[in-house]
This record gives C-alpha cells, sequence and structure tokens, in this order.
C-alpha cells in the first residue's frame, strides 16, 4: 500500500471552538442538521476544584484494519490502496447501517437520501466517495490536493492531516517541547504501526525523552 495518509490532533491546542466542523460542512455542503462528518465532543473529568474539560475533534480515522470495510455486503466501502483513505461508494450502498454499527466512532452517517456518508479526507468527489480519485501524494505532487477544509479553518492549530510519518514526526517534537515546558499531556491518533488508526493517549515520547 502506499503510504497511509490520517489526522493528527492535539487537544491542548483545541478550544472547542466548533470551526473544524462548521467548515466541513461548509465544504462538503453537508446536510445542516444531522449530518457531522467531524464533530467536537467534551470529556469532563473530576469535580470543583479539580475539574477538567478536554476538548477532542473527531471524524472517520481512515483505521488500518477499518471495521465498516469488512461488514459492507456490497463493497462500498473501500480502504485505498493508494493512500489508505477509506472512502463509501454511494452507487453501491444500499443503506443497510451496518458500517455506521461496526464504527467505533459513529463516522458513516445517513444522509437524506437515506445513504451512507462520511469524511473522505476532503479528496472532494462526493460524499464519502472518492475511490476513484489519485492518491493524496499524486494529487499534492500534481499541486491539485486540497487540505481538509478541518485542518484549513483550525483556530488553534490543533488539526494537521498528511502521511501518517509526517504526522508522527510533528508529534514527537510537539511531546518534547512540552516536556520541556513540564506539559505531558500529549495525544496522537495512532493505533496501527504505520497508520492513523484510532484515538489513543500515547506518552511515549515523553517518557523516553
Ligand atoms: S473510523 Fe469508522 S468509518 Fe472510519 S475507517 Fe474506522 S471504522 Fe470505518
Ligand atoms: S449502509 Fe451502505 S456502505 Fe454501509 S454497510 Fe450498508 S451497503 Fe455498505
Amino acid at each position: 500500500m502506499g503510504e497511509q495518509w490520517g489526522f493528527y490532533f492535539d487537544p491542548d491546542s483545541c478550544m472547542g471552538c466548533n470551526a473544524c466542523s462548521i467548515a466541513c460542512k461548509n465544504r462538503h455542503d453537508t446536510d445542516a442538521g444531522h449530518v457531522d462528518w467531524r464533530r467536537v465532543e467534551t470529556v469532563s473529568e473530576g469535580a470543583f476544584p479539580d475539574y477538567e474539560e478536554t476538548n477532542i475533534s473527531l471524524s472517520c480515522m481512515h483505521c488500518e484494519d477499518a471495521p465498516c470495510e469488512e461488514v459492507c455486503p456490497t463493497g462500498a466501502i473501500e480502504k485505498r490502496e493508494s493512500d489508505g483513505i477509506v472512502t463509501i461508494d454511494q452507487d453501491k450502498c444500499i443503506g443497510c447501517g451496518y458500517c455506521g454499527w461496526a464504527c467505533p466512532y459513529g463516522a458513516p452517517q445517513y444522509g437524506d437520501d437515506g445513504l451512507m456518508q462520511k469524511c473522505n479526507l476532503c479528496l472532494d468527489k462526493g460524499p464519502g466517495s472518492g475511490a476513484d480519485a489519485p492518491s493524496k501524494n499524486e494529487q499534492q505532487a500534481n499541486g491539485e490536493a486540497l487540505e481538509p477544509a478541518c485542518v484549513d479553518e483550525c483556530v488553534g492549530d490543533a488539526l494537521d492531516a498528511g502521511p501518517v510519518g509526517e504526522l508522527l514526526d510533528r508529534a514527537s517534537q510537539e511531546a518534547a517541547e512540552r516536556f520541556e515546558q513540564n506539559r505531558t499531556n500529549v495525544i496522537i491518533d495512532s493505533t496501527g504501526e504505520n497508520s492513523v488508526t484510532g484515538m489513543q493517549g500515547v506518552r511515549q515520547a515523553t517518557e523516553d525523552s
């Protein structure tokens, strides 16, 4: 497979403003009310005065072993060989909803047409699709690749997207900077060896520093 693409998210830089989810809706013209390819959730911990809130911006994680792809009976969901982005071909979707049940993040959602749609990392080929689009690396090389709208509009620079190797480099560097500043709460999106596949608290970089 070509190099896996994915998202990077830094909760320490996220202020929960929702600019990312609104930018996503604007770019893809998703249904105003109920469809959120990207959403911001707030997780709270403790009780006053030791109370903390963390904002988490979530979309499809483009999982390494995508459970949505495994359960789709029509082959509508594909994990692309070229860049690991997981797409939904709406011409093949029958709206059974299995993918929505299988996804731990609630990423695939019904549109008004009764078919599933979700983040396609801004391949810009319709709702959740892009199965036939050139790889992100190829698009970049041709000067065509659109940066995901959520990354473009993030006010706090909390989101990034790209090949996972580059994202891990950024995460390591930021972890080291936090360690120097005594701020050790670092989160990167990664569950696979070479891929961004889920949300996991990772403190390795600071522990190893
Ligand atoms: S986050 Fe959900 S929709 Fe996205 S690849 Fe993983 S299982 Fe599929
Ligand atoms: S709803 Fe569509 S994409 Fe999801 S599993 Fe069923 S056929 Fe596949």
